[in-house]
C-alpha cells in the first residue's frame, strides 16, 4: 500500500504523512495516527474512513471494500477501531482479527502453533457473532479457548443462530464489521449517551482499519501499553502493562503489570524479556511527548522482539496529574507557559484544593442537591449545631444536617466536617459560609426526606439513615453518599504554585477575596488574593462574647442605652479590623457596614428566649413580645442594609469609628492603610448622602482626637435593580461601586436566594434556566443591569473603581463577563481565588 496507489479518495484514505486526514473529517484517532506516521513510528498499515464515508455506510452506501482489503498485505488480519471527535463521546468497541477463516487458520498454524491459531479464530467468531451479527451473547461467551472442540462448537452455534455459515470471505467480514459499527454510532441510545457527554447532535464517526501485528507466535510476542508518567501524580515514572502472547488491550484487562525490571513479582518483565523493545518503546514515547507536545500512552504489540505501535492516546490523568504534566512540559520547553496555563480547566483546580472522593471509588448515592461548596467529607450524622460541637470535642467527624442554617449555627458549622441542608441555593447562608470555611456543603437536597424530630433522613428508596450513621457529603458533585468511600487529599504542591505564578503574570483583572475573619483573610493571603473585596461585618457579631451586647443594643429603648451597648462592641470591632489590616499588609480591605435584619441576632426557640431574658434581666414574655414585634414579612426586603444605617445610625457610627481607629493603629506599625467602607442595599442617592455625612463626621472626630490624619474610600454595593439604573447619580458621591450579584439576582428574578434550591434542579432540567443564576451570572437579565450600571457610573465618574463581590466572582463564565464589562477586580470566597486567578489568566491569553 504505497502513496501512489491511494492518494485520490479523501474519504477512504491510507494514512501517510501527506494524506488529507483531519480531526474534523476523520476523527481524533485518525489524525493522531497520522502524526505518528509522520514521526516515522513503526505503525502497521492503516486506512482512515471519513465521517462522511461512515455515515454513508450506515445509510447503505458501502465503498469498494475489495479494493480496501487489497491495499493490505495478502492474507493479513485486520482490526477496525473508532475515531470520533472526542474519545469521551464513546463509540463502538474495536473488532480484531478480521480476515480470520478456515484457510488463514490453517496457514497460521505452522507459525503460531495449532492451538494459538484456533484460539485466534475462535475469538474472532465470538466477537463477530455478538457485535456484528448481534446473536445471543450467551451462546458465544465464556467458552474455554484451549478446548479442542471449542472452535467447532462456536462455528456450529453461529450457523444455527444466524441460519447461514460463518462468512469466510474477508471482504464480506470487513463490510459487515464496518456496517455494524457505523449503525451502532447512529443508534438512538448511542446518540443520547454522547450528547449527554457534550457531543453535538451531528457528531460524526470515523473508522480506522489497521493491519494487525499479532502479538502471538515464536520469539517474544505480546501486547501492552506504556507511558512515561504516573497517571495519578503526573510524576515521571514509566508505567504500563505488558502480557506475553496476547492481543489488543488484553494486557490491561488481565491486569498483568510486567513492564520493567523489578516491578512485578509474578513473572519476568518486558525489560528482561525484550530489552531492545523496551528501550525502543521508551524512545518512541519520549519522542511523542516532544513532538506531539503531550504525555502519550502508547499501545503496542511485540512480534518476535520487534515493536509495532498501534495507537497513541493522551495519557488519561487525574486533575493533579494534569497540572503537573502541563507544568513539566512547559519547564522542559515542550510547550509555552501560556499554553500550560491554558491547558488546565479552572474547575479542576478547585478539585486540588479540597479532599475529594477518590475517582474510582464506588459511590452509594442516596440523594442529590446543589453542589454549594466543593470537597468531600464523611462523618456521623448530627442534627444540631450543639451536637456538632460535642462531636468535634470527641474528635469524631460529623455531618451537620439542618433544614437550613442560620447565623446561630456558625459554631456548629465550624465543628462539622461537612454540611447538608434540606433547603437553600448557591447563595443561602450554609452555602456562603461553607465556601468561606472551605467546608464541603450540599444544600437544597429536596429529594431526601428529612425528619428532624425523628432525627433521621430517608432516601427515595426508603432507606433510613439515623443520627450517628456515617454518610459522605460530596460538595463537588452535589451528591450524598452512604458510608465513607476512599478519598484523595488536597494537592497544593510546587506544580500548583508554579502554574498559579504563570497565570498571575498573564492576568489583567485583579482578584480579591471575600473574607470576614482573620482566618479567612489568612486563607486569602495564602491563595495570593490581592486584597479583601468584601468583609461582611455582621459575621463578627455572632461570636459568643458579642451576642449579648449585640442583643442589648438591639433591645435598647433609647439612643443612650444603645450607645452603651455599642461601646462594648467598639473595642471588639476595632480589634477585628486591626487584625485584618495587619494580615493584609497594606493591601486594600473593603469593609461592608452592617447588612442583615436585626432580628437575625435574636433567638427563635424557647431556650434561647429564656437565656436572653436572663441576660437582659427581663421577663420571658416581654422578650418574646419584643422579638415578635421585630419580625418582618419579607426580611430580605425589609429593614436591613443602609436602611438600618439611616434609621439606627449609631451602629454605622460605631463601625466607622472602629475602622478609623484600627486604621491609625495598624498604620503605626505597618504599611499605611486606606480602608474602604461599603454601604449595602443602596437604592437611592440620598441614602448615600445621609450616611456619608455621618461617616465624614466620625472621621473628622477621630482625626481631631488622635491628632493624626488618614484617608478612606467610600463605596456603594450595587445590589438592587434601582441602584443599577441610578448608578450615574450614585457614583458622584463615592470612590467605588461593587456589584452584589447575589441580592441583585434575587431581586431581578424576584427569586428568593434561600428557597431557590427547592425547584432549581427542575428549572434547569426543563431548560427554563440554562444554569442556576445564583451560580453563573445571568448575562441576559442581571448582566444587562450590571452593564447599564457600569456604563452609567463610568460616564458620570470616569475614574471610578468597579468590581463584583457576589458569589459569581469565583465563577469562570461570570469572570469573563466582568472583564468584558471593564471591571477592575472580582472578589470571591478565599477557596475560589485560585480558580478565579486561572480563569482570569486564560481570558487574557
Ligand atoms: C450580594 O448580595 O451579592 C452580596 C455579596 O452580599 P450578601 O451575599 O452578603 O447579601
Ligand atoms: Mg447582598
Amino acid at each position: 500500500m504505497d502513496d501512489a496507489a491511494t492518494a485520490p479518495d479523501p474519504h477512504v484514505t491510507p494514512i501517510t504523512p501527506t494524506a488529507p486526514v483531519a480531526a474534523v473529517t476523520h476523527g481524533g484517532r485518525a489524525k493522531c495516527l497520522q502524526r505518528l506516521v509522520r514521526l516515522e513510528m513503526p505503525l502497521p498499515r492503516t486506512v482512515a474512513l471519513s465521517f462522511d464515508t461512515v455515515h454513508g455506510i450506515a445509510a447503505g452506501r458501502m465503498p469498494d471494500i475489495a479494493a480496501l482489503v487489497a491495499g493490505f498485505h495478502a492474507g493479513a488480519l485486520l482490526c477496525v477501531r473508532p475515531s470520533s471527535g472526542d474519545p469521551d463521546w464513546g463509540g463502538p468497541g474495536a473488532i480484531l482479527n478480521i480476515g480470520m477463516n478456515e484457510a488463514r487458520c490453517r496457514a497460521l498454524a505452522p507459525r503460531l502453533g495449532e492451538a494459538a491459531a484456533r484460539a485466534l479464530y475462535l475469538r474472532f467468531v465470538e466477537s463477530y457473532a455478538v457485535h456484528v451479527a448481534r446473536l445471543d451473547p450467551d451462546s458465544f461467551e465464556g467458552r474455554d479457548a484451549t478446548h479442542p472442540d471449542a472452535l467447532a462448537a462456536a462455528l456450529a452455534a453461529y450457523e444455527d443462530e444466524a441460519e447461514e455459515p460463518f462468512p469466510q470471505d474477508p471482504v464480506v467480514q470487513l463490510s459487515e464489521v464496518l456496517r455494524s459499527m457505523a449503525r451502532a454510532w447512529e443508534g438512538t441510545t448511542a446518540r443520547l449517551l454522547r450528547q449527554a457527554r457534550g457531543a453535538p447532535a451531528d457528531a460524526g464517526l470515523g473508522l480506522v482499519v489497521q493491519e494487525m501485528a499479532l502479538g502471538l507466535g515464536p520469539g517474544e510476542c505480546g501486547s501492552g501499553v506504556l507511558q512515561l508518567v504516573d497517571p495519578e501524580t503526573g510524576l515521571p515514572q514509566i508505567t504500563g502493562r505488558y502480557l506475553s502472547q496476547s492481543q489488543g488491550r488484553e494486557a490491561l484487562e488481565h491486569g498483568l503489570a510486567s513492564l520493567y525490571l523489578g516491578r512485578d513479582p509474578r513473572g519476568p518483565s518486558l525489560e528482561e524479556l525484550a530489552p531492545q523493545a523496551f528501550e525502543d518503546l521508551k524512545r518512541h514515547a519520549a519522542r511523542m511527548r516532544e513532538r506531539l507536545r503531550e504525555e502519550m500512552q502508547i499501545e503496542f504489540t511485540i512480534e518476535d522482539g520487534g515493536v509495532h505501535i498501534l495507537d497513541g492516546i493522551r495519557v488519561p490523568r487525574s486533575a493533579r496529574a494534569g497540572l503537573r504534566i502541563a507544568v513539566r512540559l512547559a519547564e522542559d520547553g515542550v510547550i509555552s507557559r501560556a499554553e500550560a496555563v491554558m491547558r488546565i480547566e479552572p474547575r479542576a483546580v478547585s478539585e486540588l484544593l479540597h479532599r475529594q472522593v477518590a475517582p474510582g471509588a464506588p459511590r452509594a448515592v442516596i440523594g442529590r442537591g446543589v453542589a454549594a461548596s466543593p470537597g468531600a467529607a464523611s462523618g456521623r450524622i448530627v442534627f444540631t449545631a450543639a451536637d456538632a460541637q460535642a462531636s468535634a470535642a470527641r474528635d469524631e467527624p460529623c455531618i451537620l444536617v439542618r433544614r437550613e442554617t442560620t447565623p446561630e449555627d456558625i459554631r456548629g458549622m465550624h465543628a462539622a466536617a461537612a454540611v447538608l441542608t434540606e433547603r437553600g441555593g448557591m447563595t443561602s447562608h450554609a452555602a456562603v459560609i461553607g465556601r468561606g470555611l472551605g467546608l464541603p456543603c450540599v444544600v437544597g437536597a429536596s429529594r431526601i426526606r428529612f425528619h428532624f424530630k425523628r432525627r433521621q433522613i430517608v432516601d427515595t428508596e426508603g432507606r433510613v439513615f439515623r443520627e450517628g450513621d456515617v454518610i459522605t457529603v460530596d460538595g463537588t458533585t452535589g451528591e450524598i453518599l452512604a458510608g465513607s468511600p476512599a478519598m484523595v487529599e488536597a494537592a497544593l504542591d510546587d506544580a500548583f504554585t508554579t502554574l498559579m505564578d504563570w497565570a498571575d503574570a498573564a492576568r489583567d483583572i485583579d482578584i480579591r477575596a471575600n473574607a470576614d475573619t482573620p482566618a479567612d483573610a489568612q486563607t486569602a493571603r495564602n491563595f495570593a488574593a490581592q486584597g479583601i473585596g468584601l468583609c461582611r461585618t455582621e459575621h463578627m457579631f455572632f461570636e459568643a462574647d458579642r451576642l449579648t451586647p449585640m442583643r442589648e443594643m438591639i433591645f435598647a429603648d433609647s439612643p443612650a442605652d444603645r450607645q452603651e451597648a455599642l461601646a462594648l462592641l467598639l473595642p471588639m470591632q476595632r480589634g477585628d479590623f486591626v487584625e485584618l489590616f495587619r494580615i493584609m499588609e497594606g493591601m486594600p480591605v473593603c469593609i461592608r457596614l452592617f447588612d442583615p435584619p436585626l432580628h437575625e441576632f435574636l433567638p427563635s426557640d424557647r431556650a434561647g428566649l429564656r437565656d436572653l431574658a436572663e441576660a437582659l434581666d427581663m421577663a420571658v414574655s416581654d422578650v418574646t413580645r419584643r422579638v415578635e414585634a421585630m419580625g418582618e414579612y419579607n426580611p430580605m426586603l425589609g429593614l436591613r442594609g443602609v436602611r438600618l444605617g439611616i434609621t439606627v445610625p449609631e451602629i454605622y457610627d460605631m463601625q466607622a469609628r472602629a475602622i478609623f481607629e484600627a486604621t491609625l493603629e495598624a498604620s503605626r506599625d505597618g504599611a499605611p492603610v486606606v480602608p474602604e467602607i461599603m454601604l449595602p442595599l443602596v437604592s437611592a442617592r440620598r441614602e448615600v448622602e445621609l450616611v456619608r455625612a455621618r461617616i465624614d463626621a466620625v472621621a473628622a472626630a477621630v482625626r481631631t482626637e488622635r491628632g493624626r490624619d488618614f484617608t478612606y474610600r467610600l463605596g456603594v454595593m450595587v445590589e438592587t435593580p434601582r441602584a443599577c439604573l441610578r448608578a450615574g447619580d450614585i457614583a458622584q458621591h463615592v470612590h467605588f461601586l461593587s456589584f452584589g450579584t447575589n441580592d441583585l439576582t434575587q431581586m431581578t428574578y424576584g427569586l428568593s436566594r434561600d428557597d431557590a434550591g427547592r425547584f432549581m434542579q427542575a428549572y434547569v432540567a426543563e431548560g427554563v434556566f440554562s444554569e442556576d443564576p445564583f451560580h453563573v451570572l445571568d448575562h441576559e437579565g442581571v448582566g444587562e443591569l450590571v452593564s447599564i450600571g457600569a456604563e452609567r457610573a463610568r460616564r458620570a465618574k470616569p475614574g471610578i473603581t468597579l468590581s463584583i463581590c457576589g458569589e459569581h466572582g469565583g465563577n469562570p463564565e461570570s469572570i469573563a463577563f466582568c472583564r468584558a464589562a471593564g471591571m477592575d477586580y472580582v472578589s470571591c470566597s478565599p477557596f475560589r481565588v485560585p480558580v478565579a486567578r486561572l480563569a482570569a489568566a486564560q481570558l487574557a491569553i
